[in-house]
């Protein structure tokens, strides 16, 4: 018996705009998110839990029409937009486990301090749970799944450190986390040179893995998983033409414009201006050679 991925996407969410050069005139989003279901015949296992109580619900009557038992969520990294629904998710599957890597427990753990949850609260009033439930340190290297491994994988930066993607080798399916972005812009606004070098090197281990299908955790409703080839190599454009226009732009509008002209056909482009904000210090650093 073998087992299936389906993928669940929740849409892109209206977020108040806090970026002074965004045209106030136009809806400022969060990015659409994915959460992968792994199937057997009776049991079943997800990665990532969403972000608001209102998406999770959703997410969990999903879950509940494949009529299997769910007994893992695994969360890939630290960020709550992948595990703040789980508070949701376990209230439905109280028999369900939430766990990720040992290392990555510590990065989940800053995300529900008062700081944090004050930033996320900001941009969500009242849309998720009040204290939101940590993921346990998982035992064991994989997740069983009916006698098939569900293996997470870390490969250090993404749009954080450290990130893990999830492979399931028999049917060559990766879950990728923040890694890979799928139809959307990249969440770069935590990143400097060094640490976009990074990431472009954990999209080398996902490419690696040689996947068939490769579910981004961060995606347009309308993009698809099966040509990994394609959304790794357009994630590793958009990476190297952001930190060149960094280093060419003197203003972050600049940087803006430069990604815009060959990028507008993305999704959520509120992302992009919070990169471009957050980099700002950055701008005009560096000379590019060729
Ligand atoms: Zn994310």
């Amino acid at each position: 018996m073998s087992i299936n991925l389906d993928v669940y996407v929740s849409p892109y969410k209206p977020i108040a705009a806090s970026i002074p050069f965004w045209d106030s005139s136009k809806q400022a989003t969060f990015p659409a998110s994915s959460a992968s279901l792994f199937t057997g015949e009776n049991e079943a296992v997800l990665i990532d839990a969403l972000l608001t109580t209102a998406e999770a619900s959703r997410l969990c009557e999903w879950i509940r029409a494949k009529n299997k038992e769910l007994t893992t969520i695994y969360i890939t990294h630290g960020h709550g937009d992948h595990f703040f629904g789980l508070n949701t998710i376990l209230d439905a599957f109280p028999d369900a486990k939430a766990v990720t890597l040992s290392e990555i427990v510590p990065f989940c753990e800053q995300q529900v301090s008062a700081a944090a949850l004050a930033q996320w609260n900001a941009s969500f009033p009242n849309q998720f749970a009040e204290h939101p439930i940590v993921p346990e340190a998982m035992q064991g290297a994989a997740i069983d799944l009916e006698g098939h491994e569900i293996r997470p994988i870390v490969v250090g930066q993404s749009d954080t450190a450290p990130s893990s993607v999830v492979h399931a080798r028999d049917i060559d399916a990766v879950a990728g986390g923040d890694v890979a972005y799928n139809g959307i812009h990249c969440w770069l606004a935590f990143t400097d040179h060094e640490k976009r070098e990074k990431w472009l090197a954990a999209l080398d281990i996902i490419d690696s893995l040689k996947p068939k299908l490769l579910v981004a955790g961060h995606k347009d409703p309308n993009a698809r998983d099966d040509d990994p080839q394609s959304i790794l190599n357009a994630t590793r454009t958009y990476i190297r033409d952001f930190d060149k226009a960094v280093s060419e732009s003197a203003t972050p509008q600049e940087l803006v414009d430069t990604m815009m002209r060959s990028h507008r056909e993305l999704g959520n482009p509120y992302t992009l201006w919070v990169a471009a904000d957050a980099v700002k210090d950055q701008l005009g650093r560096r000379t590019v050679s060729a």
